[in-house]
């Protein structure tokens, strides 16, 4: 048989028929290391440019991000698994996958930047990175009129 073996797979995520090519390499654990036309690694489900994007839009939460998630997603049924994008979650004894989208608002309209996938769970979270300047005295009087909560 021959060391190169090509076909074609299609990307589960953006749907497209990418080179799917196998030239005699292998990972240590000996399974074989595919390639696309451009050389790049793909293993045959998310194509090189789905996986580049992948990380380019991973999703890192900080303590802040993860106390107030565990909270709301608690207040919905969701225990947190894993903080991931998507987080992974339990509820009802199920496995389920939250997707998050970074997002943000002019006041009206919500914009967030990706279509939620068909298979995530009924929640989503919204990821808001809008930066307004505040000075300290309006901080106090949002603070004294309930309309600024501070976390604790
Ligand atoms: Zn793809």
């Amino acid at each position: 048989m021959s060391a190169t073996k090509s076909q074609v797979r299609r990307c589960v995520y953006c749907g497209d028929l990418v080179g799917w090519h196998w030239q005699g390499q292998r990972l240590k654990d000996g399974s074989k290391i595919y390639l696309d036309a451009q050389g790049r690694r793909w293993a045959g489900r998310r194509c090189a440019s789905c996986e580049k994007k992948r990380v380019q839009t991973a999703i890192r939460f900080n303590r802040f991000d993860r106390e107030l998630l565990t909270r709301e997603l608690a207040a919905r049924g969701y225990r947190v698994k894993k903080f991931a994008n998507p987080i992974v979650a339990e509820t009802a004894g199920k496995t389920c996958h939250i997707p998050v989208r970074k997002a943000c608002t002019d006041g009206r309209a919500i914009t967030i930047e990706e279509p939620l996938p068909d298979d995530s769970a009924e929640s989503c979270v919204l990821l808001f990175s809008s930066s307004r300047v505040f000075s300290r005295q309006q901080i106090q009087q949002m603070a004294a009129a309930k309309t600024l909560q501070i976390f604790a």
